[in-house]
């Protein structure tokens, strides 16, 4: 199954929407365009579930650690767990 996430409005979708742009005309050819069912934008991109908060993320923005999706900030906190230690671990000592 695909997945679509809008990069305007962030829905998610299984399937964008067609939409005919006429561009004025009053007869074919129309433009079929391909767009976002809830804000009809062309910014979308496929998308991908967030292996830690299942969250829908553009796959685009995405990062792939050992066959899981990880949304940016879930990514940031494995890298914190598995390398680093919290930044505020020292200070609150
Ligand atoms: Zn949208
Ligand atoms: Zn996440």
């Amino acid at each position: 199954m695909s997945l679509y996430i809008c990069t305007d409005c962030g829905a998610t979708f299984d399937e964008p929407k067609e939409v005919t742009e006429t561009h004025g005309l009053e007869t074919p050819p129309y433009e079929k365009l391909l767009v976002c069912p809830e804000c009809l934008s062309s910014d979308y991109d496929t998308a991908v579930m967030c292996g830690r908060c299942k969250t829908a993320v553009p796959s685009a923005g995405c990062y792939f650690v050992d066959n899981t999706h990880y949304c940016t900030k879930c990514f940031a906190t494995l890298d914190l767990t598995d390398k680093l230690k919290p930044s505020d671990y020292d200070f609150n000592e």
